[in-house]
């Protein structure tokens, strides 16, 4: 069964982008930065808490209406940066949100949600991403207090963030489960003292989003800030990624249809040798074959969104479905950039923000050999 779109949230998504982000998205991309305005005008929409329940403020609504909402804003031009920074709620909240801590919920899920405060999810250290068991930032307990040293980078939204969601290792490496039994999940507020970004890092896209290296030298956090029980942050965390991998395909076959949108629009405008480029059989069998990836990656990850919806494992599919969206978007922005010839190299033509940015989508939340190899043993190939 197809789940049918919610086109109510389709066209406020739309008409948000249209109205509060294309005519500044350039502006907010040379200045590496998203204002908190946006946040707020997006809480006030609903944009940000859409697939949250009702009970933390959200929209109580499922994955595929938030699928809808994100597609509907990469449609009218919303960038994968933009995206990435604004809807960084969407795995700075949810562990917080299922834990069910009334008094977290209270201090984190609700004003973000709303757009009054901006969350990150801290998992990333200098040593590796890959590899999430084998995180080394420590929170020693000291009576009411975690004391936390330890340092994290590539976090998005991380240099505006008022809080971080951080994983931090409470337990032995050893014990029980090997690494992944002993790494619990911290709430870690901007301005506690030994709490620092150490540098806003310049990247090769995603530029509107800023991404932080942080640092953690005898932070002293609240153990009222524990998200779940302690040693649990690890399965929180993995509990979250069919989600994050399947908002990672929408970025990447989003960009891939807006790109192949833009492109077919151009093809049939720019004249070389005296006709239209879209008149060239060459021309047009390469806008099918971008139009081919976008249309299988989107159905394939649309029916994975909602056999997850209704509850089934769906771990390995969306491993694929990520893989598929991601190698979509490669080549269909590749190819965009190559039918707009000169103009789509140029800072500030729309298909170049998307080639750019695609690049980060087959490594960010989970690298596409890593997922593979998951997709593996779950299936039985191992
Ligand atoms: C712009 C940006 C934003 C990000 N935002 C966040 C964030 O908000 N929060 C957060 O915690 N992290 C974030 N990350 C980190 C991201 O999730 C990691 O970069 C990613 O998980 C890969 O980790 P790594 O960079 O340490 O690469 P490594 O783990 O060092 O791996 C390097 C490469 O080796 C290959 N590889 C790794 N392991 C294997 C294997 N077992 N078999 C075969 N090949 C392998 C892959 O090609 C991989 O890309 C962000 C990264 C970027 C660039």
């Amino acid at each position: 069964m197809t789940a049918p779109v919610n086109t109510e949230i389709r066209e406020l998504g739309a008409e948000f982008v249209r109205r509060e982000v294309a005519p500044h998205l350039q502006e907010w991309e040379d200045a590496c930065s998203i204002p908190r305005e946006l946040h707020l005008a997006a809480g006030k929409q609903g944009l940000l808490g859409v697939a949250f329940p009702e009970e933390v403020g959200g929209g109580g609504g499922t994955l595929m209406d938030s699928v809808d909402l994100q597609e509907a804003m990469f449609e009218a031009g919303a960038s994968s940066g933009l995206m990435a920074g604004l809807f960084t709620s969407g795995i700075a909240l949810p562990h917080i949100a299922a834990s069910g801590n009334a008094d977290l919920i209270d201090r984190f899920v609700r004003p973000t949600i709303a757009g009054d405060t901006i969350g990150s999810l801290a998992v990333t250290e200098p040593g590796g991403g890959s590899d999430v068991a084998g995180i080394r930032t420590t929170a020693v307990r000291e009576g009411d207090h975690y004391v936390v040293n330890g340092a994290k980078t590539f976090i998005t939204s991380g240099v505006r963030a008022d809080f971080v969601t951080t994983a931090v290792r409470t337990g032995p490496a050893s014990s029980g489960g090997g690494g992944h039994a002993g790494i619990s999940l911290l709430v870690v507020e901007a301005g506690t003292p030994g709490f620092t970004v150490d540098r806003s890092l310049r990247k090769m896209g995603w530029h509107c989003s800023d991404t932080a290296e942080l640092s953690y030298v005898d932070v002293r956090v609240p153990v009222a800030n524990l998200v779940g029980e302690e040693n649990t942050g690890f399965y929180q965390i993995a509990e979250q990624f069919v989600v994050e991998r399947i908002a990672l395909a929408v970025h990447a076959y989003g960009i891939a249809a807006r790109s192949l949108e833009l492109t077919a629009a151009y093809c049939r405008e720019r004249e070389t040798f005296g006709k239209p480029l879209i008149s060239n059989q060459v021309v047009r069998h390469k806008l099918v074959e971008m139009r081919r990836q976008v249309e299988v990656s989107r159905t394939y990850s649309r029916e994975v969104a909602r056999r997850h919806v209704d509850g089934e494992n769906v771990i390995a599919e969306a491993c694929l479905a990520k893989q598929t969206a991601c190698d979509a978007a490669t080549y269909v922005c590749d190819q965009a950039v190559q039918l707009h010839g000169g103009t789509g190299y140029m800072h500030g033509t729309e298909v170049e923000r998307h080639y750019r940015d695609a690049r980060i989508l087959p490594i960010g939340g989970g690298a596409t050999e890593v997922l593979t190899d998951l997709a593996a043993r779950l299936m039985g190939y191992a």
